[in-house]
């Protein structure tokens, strides 16, 4: 039995996880859950699934959630990073699947792999912001980092154990998103309903918004960058809107794998929960025929500037991945406000990389202090640049 304590087991991928549990009730068993603010269902993950212990991230929640009431036997393990912690360091928990959104379970991650449990990251802002701090943990402890990310998923896949050593270039596939193809003119009066509608995935609203700027994937070179030891000049990312390639990786010998397969994230979360094993899986089978033509296109960095600052920010490192990540926060919560519009996404995240001087993040205290400055510094900005009505 694999024991899995799931961060966000409420959301898009918490949820894709506990279908996992379903179709393979023999060999996993949740341990811990935690969400945010759907005490409602929450509760009743807990009551079916029976974990040791589960968290919100309010008072408030945990009292709706006492409300409704829990089985016996399962403890409140508190609120915020704290509760968090709580879930993910819990004893009986082989694995811990980080699926919170945002970046407050950046300690709770950290907290699980100095207890010795292997990590299932779908969470990618937690290596943007502290990526060197979570891998060193992760080597020093002797605990596998296994992406749930899709595309770093399928290259966790292809490369089966082969190391930096062996790889010329990692390709990350994009969709494009539901913009793909639009001019830098034609994007101004994109409204945030368009932006949601991502043309292959259903998932969460703000790394949905990511996908339509590209930041996603710019994020996603950062990502890979930690998780798989390359420089960002060996990254490589390709618009490939059938999302069919989950991605690849060229080989020093010029060979390219790559991984194929149903755009269901139920895929990559299985095999970071059978890792090293493989698990039959009662998904769709591929239909190669159906889908027809495979396309390959460069990406449009001009109509997209997201992808091009996320390289900017992985080149100069330090502090200004926290930068990045930390302003597109701030800017895509405007945006889905109806504050700003999305080409001012770009553009509050530029400012505020231009206006910070990098310093060294050795230690989460210093993560932490970089972020608060950068999301109000992003506020500010982002106050500058609202829409007229
Ligand atoms: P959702 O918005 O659908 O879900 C987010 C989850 O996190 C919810 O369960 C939410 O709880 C919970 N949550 C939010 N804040 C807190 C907090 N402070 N403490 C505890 N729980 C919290 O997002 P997704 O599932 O789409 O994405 C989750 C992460 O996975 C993101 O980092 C994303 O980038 C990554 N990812 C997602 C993919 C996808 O296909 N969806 C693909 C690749 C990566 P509640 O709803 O109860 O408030
Ligand atoms: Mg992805």
């Amino acid at each position: 039995m694999k024991r899995i304590a799931i961060l966000g087991s409420t959301g898009s991928i918490g949820q894709s996880a506990l279908a996992v549990v379903d179709a393979h009730a023999d060999r996993v068993e949740v341990v811990g859950l935690a969400a945010g603010s759907n005490a409602d269902l929450l509760a009743a993950q807990a009551a079916r699934y029976r974990p040791r212990i589960v968290a919100m991230a309010t008072g408030a929640a945990i009292d709706r959630l006492t409300a409704i009431g829990l089985e016996r036997g399962v403890a409140i393990g508190g609120t915020g990073r704290d509760g968090l912690v709580a879930v993910a360091s819990h004893p009986d928990a082989d694995v811990v699947l980080c699926a919170s959104s945002g970046t407050d379970a950046l300690e709770a991650v950290l907290a699980a792999i100095e207890c010795g449990k292997t990590i299932a990251l779908a969470n990618k802002e937690v290596l943007v912001m502290a990526g060197g701090i979570v891998t060193d943990a992760a080597a020093r402890r002797g605990v596998a980092i296994v992406p749930v990310d899709s595309e770093h998923n399928a290259i966790h896949q292809c490369l089966h154990g082969r190391g930096a050593r062996d790889i010329r270039r990692l390709i990350l596939t994009a969709s494009g998103g539901p913009f793909r193809g639009r001019s830098a003119a034609e994007l101004e009066r994109v409204t945030a309903d368009a932006a949601l509608q991502h043309p292959t995935w259903r998932m969460g609203r703000k790394i949905t918004i990511d996908s339509a700027t590209l930041m996603n994937k710019g994020l996603e070179v950062i990502e890979a960058h930690w998780l798989f030891g390359v420089r960002a000049e060996q990254i490589e990312v390709v618009v490939h809107p059938q999302s069919v390639v989950h991605s690849m990786v060229e080989l020093i010998d010029g060979s390219i794998l790559a991984q194929l397969g149903v755009t269901d994230m139920r895929l990559p979360i299985q095999y970071a929960f059978s890792y090293p094993e493989r698990w039959p899986a009662p998904l769709a089978a591929l239909d190669l025929a159906r889908a027809g033509r495979l396309e390959f296109h460069a990406p449009d960095t001009a109509a997209f500037p997201c992808l091009r600052l996320a390289y900017r920010a992985l080149e100069a490192a330090r502090s200004l991945p926290v930068v990045l990540n930390a302003a597109n926060e701030i800017a895509v919560a405007r945006f889905l406000d109806g504050r700003i519009g999305f080409t001012a996404i770009p553009q509050v995240i530029e400012r505020a990389m231009d206006a910070h001087a990098p310093v060294e993040v050795p230690t989460i205290a210093t993560v932490r202090n970089v972020d608060a400055a950068a999301r109000a510094h992003a506020q500010d900005i982002a106050r500058g640049l609202e829409l007229k009505v």
